[in-house]
């Protein structure tokens, strides 16, 4: 039942931001001074956050691995437990317990509705929409486009960590079919448990104004554990997961 749920949820929603292609911008060679002072300003603007970062937080912390379409893994190996019937890495029981908690007694109940999906399960996911595409007569091609469109690509899923929860207001997901739908940020539930994930050390992972460098679209439900200090900071200044490993990683750098 869950597994239809999800299947559902990913025929219905991108689960892979579309196009988003290339995390690089176009640089143009511009080499006028407001260009190159806008670059300063930006550099300046990196070195701030830099030096602001939490003390003790490593780019290799296996609380921030990246797991991306430019970043695929193999299967990892952890501890497993579940929470509510949901599997999910064991180090993330306490603060996701304590989430959903925090959430009902805010008078906002919520659903947990998928957490650790294995790679083999990725590739199930995969082969069964390639099929049904087929089945409703459409070429192999045009059923691995639409595949991409909608499904994470097999390795490419942060799912596979564990440390991903998808998480609905259950008021809203029981009234909209057991849908997974961005616009869920219009009820107060959901409201709710984005402001609160960073008191938890989850983040909102998916954010509007972070598709580019995370490569998929906006997703109000799905949330990271990337732990308290690091959750307060990237959503203190609207850093990706992305982004701010490559600022951990500049800090380490300047070190050596
Ligand atoms: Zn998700």
């Amino acid at each position: 039942m869950l597994k239809s749920t999800v299947l559902k949820g990913l025929a219905l929603v991108s689960l892979v931001g579309v196009l988003s292609g290339c995390s690089t911008s176009s640089a143009t060679n511009k080499s006028s001074a407001s260009s190159s002072q806008s670059t300063t300003k930006t550099q300046t603007k990196r070195q701030k956050l830099i030096s602001e970062l939490p003390k003790g937080v490593k780019s290799t912390d296996s609380d921030l691995i990246v797991v991306n379409k430019w970043h695929k893994h193999d299967e990892l190996t952890f501890s497993k437990s579940t929470v509510d019937g949901i599997t999910v890495r064991s180090s993330v029981v306490k603060p996701l317990t304590a989430f959903l908690n925090g959430a009902k007694k805010a008078g906002y109940p919520a659903t947990l509705v998928s957490g650790y999906r294995s790679v083999a399960y990725q590739k199930e996911v995969w082969s069964q929409s390639i099929t049904t595409y087929e089945q409703q007569g459409k070429t192999a091609a045009q059923a691995l486009k639409l595949t991409k469109e909608y499904v994470a690509v097999p390795r490419g899923s942060e799912h596979q960590t564990g440390l991903a929860a998808d998480i609905m207001n259950t008021k809203w997901f029981d009234s909209h079919d057991s849908q997974l739908l961005s616009s869920s940020d219009k009820a107060k539930g959901q409201q709710w448990l984005i402001k609160h994930a960073p008191d938890y050390g989850f983040v909102l992972r998916f954010t509007k104004s972070g598709t580019k460098s995370t490569g998929i679209d906006y997703e109000s439900w799905h949330f990271r554990y990337v732990g308290k200090a690091s959750a307060e900071f990237m959503t203190k200044h609207n850093l990706t997961l992305e982004q701010y490993v490559s600022l951990l990683k500049s800090r380490e750098s300047a070190k050596k």
